[in-house]
């Protein structure tokens, strides 16, 4: 980019966003694509792979700007270490890819041809072969059957890292997404989406289509869990009707995409009071509040996943909900709602730069109530900043 982001700070500004975002060109993806392509070559020769095959998921679209349909039918893009990438793709597919010699070289293969020659001969002698993570078994059976002697490894070993840290393009939309959901979020924090007296699922619906008019191409949930579904986390709304004295969960999110691009993904959390705050949700909310905050301030390139969930996990402890924290932290985010970082024990690795992530505790007590608060996050090198910006205070509406 001519002008790259000078801090992540800039990341919360959503009137700079706007003007940065309208201000990004085809050329600026065209770079952001080809800084990706040499990551990878880098990788390759790193990790001494020899070729990289990817199919379906979002590994394709983020290195190619290209995203293949779930078809039977096989895409693959073949990136032989040191040399340039050849895609692959069925013949009436092809006109949805818009090329860039630069980046690969196109292949349309006709109905009634076999790509997987085609790709047995790309691999060639290749000892080692990375493979999508998201490729159909059954095309990395017909690929094995015909170079059964190399080393097959996921991809996501070789890309995580690279995937995980975000380009100044993708933090540019990914802030802007997360802007655009943040004006549904503060509609409802407001009192202008109407809660009480109507179902969750017709909650759900309102949410889902004021998204779609501040600007999201597409939504991926909407989660309205009132009363005791506030205690379950994935609560599926419902034609239960919101009263007076409910704690609501309220966790929606999607897609913003610029023109043909790839999109990349919005994901935030509020949870709201009907009226009057049951017994006993006050000291559950301010658990959950102080660990939030508490691990949006200890996030930074340096930490790791798993020593950011205990931030939130010890806070909410200490405060005798433990037992009641039943996910994660957070997960990665961009082109796919879940993605590497994840913001787990398990992850032992530090974020990184450029990482970009919920953070997401919630406490539940079965059949009583729950809440949960998440914001996407960014790390720059030592702090981190929040692309959600709506207000995290108890909210009655
Ligand atoms: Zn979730
Ligand atoms: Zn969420
Ligand atoms: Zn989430």
């Amino acid at each position: 980019m001519k002008d790259p982001l000078p801090s992540i700070d800039l990341l919360a500004d959503a009137e700079e966003v706007v003007s940065r975002v309208s201000a990004l060109s085809e050329r600026d993806f065209r770079e952001a694509r080809a800084a990706r392509l040499e990551g990878v070559q880098r990788a390759l020769e790193e990790t001494e792979t020899d070729c990289l095959v990817l199919s379906l998921g979002a590994d394709l679209p983020w290195l190619t700007g290209y995203e293949a349909m779930p078809l039977e039918r096989l895409t693959a893009l073949v990136v032989a270490r040191g040399t340039a990438p050849v895609l692959l793709v069925p013949e009436l597919e092809a006109p949805r890819v818009r090329p860039d010699d630069e980046l690969f070289s196109l292949r349309p293969w006709a109905e009634g041809s076999d790509p997987y020659d085609t790709v047995a001969q790309l691999i060639g002698e290749a000892g080692s072969v990375a493979v999508s993570d998201r490729m159909w078994a059954s095309a990395l059976l017909e690929i094995q059957c015909r170079r059964p002697h190399a080393r097959y490894s996921a991809a996501s070993t070789l890309l995580a890292g690279l995937r995980g840290q975000k380009d100044d393009v993708e933090l540019l939309l990914l802030a802007r997404a997360a802007h655009i959901t943040d004006l549904v979020a503060e509609e409802i924090l407001a009192g202008d989406l109407r809660l009480a007296g109507r179902e969750e699922k017709v909650v759900a619906a309102d949410i889902t289509a004021r998204l779609v008019a501040q600007g999201l191409q597409r939504v991926n949930f909407a989660i309205v869990g009132s009363g005791p579904n506030s205690a379950s986390p994935h609560h599926e709304p419902g034609t239960r009707v919101i009263s007076r004295g409910d704690p609501v969960v309220l966790d929606f999110g999607g897609v913003y995409s610029l023109g043909e691009e790839p999109g990349y993904c919005s994901d935030t959390t509020r949870t709201v009071v009907i009226d009057q705050i049951p017994e006993g949700f006050v000291e559950l909310y301010h658990a959950l509040h102080v660990a939030q905050a508490a691990a949006r301030r200890e996030a930074s390139s340096a930490i790791t996943g798993a020593a950011l969930d205990a931030v939130a996990r010890d806070a909410i402890e200490a405060a005798g909900f433990g037992r009641y924290f039943i996910h994660r932290t957070g997960h990665g985010i961009g082109l796919e709602e879940h993605e590497e970082p994840y913001v787990a024990s398990g992850n032992r690795r530090a974020l990184g730069p450029h990482a970009a992530f919920s953070i997401e505790p919630g406490i539940y007590l079965p059949g009583q109530f729950g809440a949960r608060i998440e914001d996407v996050c960014v790390t720059g090198e030592h702090h981190a900043v929040s692309l959600n910006r709506s207000s995290r205070d108890m909210a009655i509406v």
